[in-house]
């Protein structure tokens, strides 16, 4: 008996957990199932009952093509050597010990679901929310489906140039018509058919070399159909750092193009205004019940392109502000955390017990967890090509899961009364919310609420 369980667990296939079914997760899937050098077997997990992440829950509605980058993720999906357990928490549901326990190696790709702060006064008045929260709830995602979003404001300050400040602020710009044919959350789009939004403030605390958007995402705030964009050429005007700094930064060259041109458009008198602005950092959320105006003080650039305050003030008429400065990591229960980078510490993809520590074996990280939030979808892709192979590397000496079945995890989470959800039970519920859509002429409506989403899968899981 002794002899056939050691035959069994060093010929079966590697089994391999991934944690969290966004881009890294799927990526790294891609990666395990399209290598040659050993057999393995790959169940990724996720908290949600549906798989996707960022792709399903952060690209913007009205950005549908980046979405097609799911065609590459369901191929994984049909794998039989693939499969999903949807709306299983890691660390709640299945612990780090469960997971040591029934599989040989273990990938997270758990993203950066937090975001940073401003560290300002009244930077949490009501009416002051993350970009975060904000793109949670018009992409309906369920954590945020039941927020109690306002938009009865004039005035909006968006703070941050990166891509994601531009795409809350093209959808507080966007008109019903143009968002109505998105797949954005049905309650959203309520919220926003009745937005008293008139200004939008978009706020880079450096200048336009720095800003962080990319220049189709900075050229689309120039076609709305309900508002004008507003440049300042002064705020854009180069210092000598940032004209260095140019030379040898093609998409900080081709931004500038767009904002000149931005700057020299004349008003076409649109409903709303975009007032892209730089230079600028927030110092004081201003109010007691809620966000009632926003102090700004204008900057300069120091030698190394920092911005420095220099001491001239001004309050814009917002009663809105939106923080999109960045996502943040947060800890996964169990597993080393670096809380100064709020990544998993790692060399190449294998978890390290510190910045500089041992490795953990077994254990392995991809994506923004891994590297902190940035790039785009298709940059988790080399990301998690990396920790794949680093995994791949080590498969020959790791230690096997004392329980390698691959029945024994459907039979722990039933005997924990866990309701998972299989790919069946996700296809069929992708069936409906597309057929939802379809009736609408929109490319789907989603489910936003967990329970009526677990309705919709039973009998299909
Ligand atoms: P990001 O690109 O890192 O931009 C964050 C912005 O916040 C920067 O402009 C940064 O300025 C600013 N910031 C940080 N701390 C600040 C502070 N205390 N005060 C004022 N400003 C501050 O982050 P993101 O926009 O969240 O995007 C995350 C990633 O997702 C990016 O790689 C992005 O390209 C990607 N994404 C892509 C798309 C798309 O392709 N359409 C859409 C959404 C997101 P500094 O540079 O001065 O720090």
């Amino acid at each position: 008996m002794a002899h056939d369980h050691k035959q069994q667990t060093t010929s079966r296939p590697l089994r391999v957990a991934v944690i969290g079914s966004g881009p890294s997760g799927l990526y790294a899937a891609e990666a395990l199932i399209k290598q040659d050098q050993i057999s393995v077997s790959v169940d990724i997990f996720d908290r949600l009952p549906v798989p996707y992440g960022l792709v399903r829950y952060g690209v913007a509605p009205d950005h549908h093509k980046i979405k097609s980058v799911i065609n590459v993720f369901e191929k994984a999906f049909l794998d039989p050597r693939v499969r999903f357990f949807g709306h299983v928490e890691f660390g709640q549901d299945l612990t780090n010990a469960d997971f040591h326990r029934l599989y040989d190696a273990v990938i997270y790709a758990a993203g950066a679901s937090s975001d940073r702060s401003l560290g300002i006064a009244g930077e949490d008045l009501p009416g002051s929310i993350s970009a975060t929260e904000f793109v949670a709830w018009y992409n309906g995602h369920p954590d945020a489906a039941t927020r109690d979003m306002r938009l009865d404001a004039r005035g909006v300050a968006v703070v941050g140039v990166g891509n994601v400040a531009v795409d809350v602020t093209r959808v507080l710009a966007k008109t019903t018509d143009e968002l109505g044919e998105t797949d954005i959350a049905d309650h959203a789009l309520t919220v926003l058919a009745h937005s008293g939004v008139t200004d939008i403030h978009v706020l880079g605390r450096r200048g336009p070399v720095q800003a962080k958007f990319t220049t189709k995402e900075l050229s689309e705030l120039g076609e709305l159909a309900n508002a004008d964009i507003i440049v300042k050429p002064e705020e854009i005007a180069l210092d000598p750092a940032s004209e260095a700094a140019l030379a040898g930064q093609r998409v900080a060259q081709r931004n500038l193009e767009v904002l000149r041109a931005f700057a020299a458009k004349p008003l076409a008198g649109k409903p709303r205004r975009i007032h892209l602005r730089f230079l600028v950092s927030p110092v004081e959320v201003l109010g007691t019940e809620h966000v009632d105006g926003l102090v700004i003080e204008r900057n300069r650039l120091n030698e190394r392109q920092v911005a420095v305050g220099t001491g001239e003030y001004e309050t814009l008429d917002v009663q809105m502000v939106l923080r999109s400065v960045g996502y943040k990591g947060v800890p996964l229960p169990d597993v080393p955390f670096d809380a100064r980078a709020n990544v998993v510490p790692n060399a190449a993809g294998r978890v390290t017990q510190s910045a500089d520590g041992a490795v953990v074996p077994g254990e392995y990280v991809t994506g923004w967890i891994k590297r902190g939030p940035s790039g785009l979808i298709g940059t988790n892709k080399a990301d998690s090509v990396e920790t794949v192979r680093a995994l791949l590397e080590d498969a020959p000496g790791l230690p096997r899961a004392a329980d390698g079945d691959p029945e024994a995890v459907d039979a722990l989470l039933r005997s924990r009364g866990i309701h998972f959800v299989t790919i069946a039970g996700w296809a069929a519920l992708d069936r409906y919310e597309m057929a939802l859509g379809e009736a609408q002429g929109r490319p789907r409506v989603k489910i936003v609420h967990v329970a009526e989403m677990l309705e919709r899968v039973m009998g299909a899981s």
